[in-house]
């Protein structure tokens, strides 16, 4: 199946009935102002300047953490959102959340969503490996016939796909600092 590449959420519609939607948080559903790929490159090439490559991971990851904790997100699409949400209702159908990001850090996210307008009781999963993951979601929502998968990291799509050929990937390319 082909992979599309979407930067609205109405470009997601219409939806079949009994849709399952799974969507990646970082860069997809909500963005940090601070955080771009230019960041990220900036970042890594200082610190792997003065520390291993292993060391300076965690150190990216610990200023990534800084920011993520202490400013507050920007939804990528709010209006887009919530017609989807309507749709979504009135179709039957559900959304889910599949992050990257590790599970220590569920009530923050959480935080984040809640920041965006979206209910801090959602369903969240926290898995790199998102491929795998989908298949125990799906297992999950057994009335769900349609699956559908937004991401912005292509490398996580493909995955996706070449594990599960029935679901409908669309690639996210919205936020300006990390434009495709
Ligand atoms: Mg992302």
């Amino acid at each position: 199946m082909d992979v599309r590449l979407i930067t609205r959420w109405r470009d997601l519609t219409p939806l079949a009935a009994n849709t399952l939607l799974i969507l990646d948080i970082d860069e997809t559903v909500l963005w940090f102002p601070s955080i771009s790929v230019a960041w990220w490159e900036d970042l890594l090439i200082q610190l792997t300047a003065k520390h291993s490559a292993e060391k300076a991971q965690q150190l990216a990851r610990e200023e990534w953490l800084r920011i993520v904790s202490t400013e507050t997100p920007v939804p990528t699409d709010p209006e887009g959102f919530r017609d989807l949400n309507e749709e979504m209702d009135r179709t039957g159908g559900r959304i889910v959340f599949l992050t990257a990001r590790m599970e220590s850090f569920s009530y923050l996210t959480r935080r984040h969503l809640q920041a965006c307008g979206i209910s801090k009781d959602v369903e969240i999963h926290f898995s790199s490996s998102k491929g795998e993951a989908i298949r125990g979601i799906t297992a999950r929502h057994p009335l769900c016939t349609n699956i559908v998968f937004v991401d912005d990291k292509m490398t996580n799509v493909q995955d996706v796909q070449q594990r599960n050929p029935t679901v409908h990937c669309f690639q996210w390319g919205h936020v300006p600092a990390f434009k495709i």
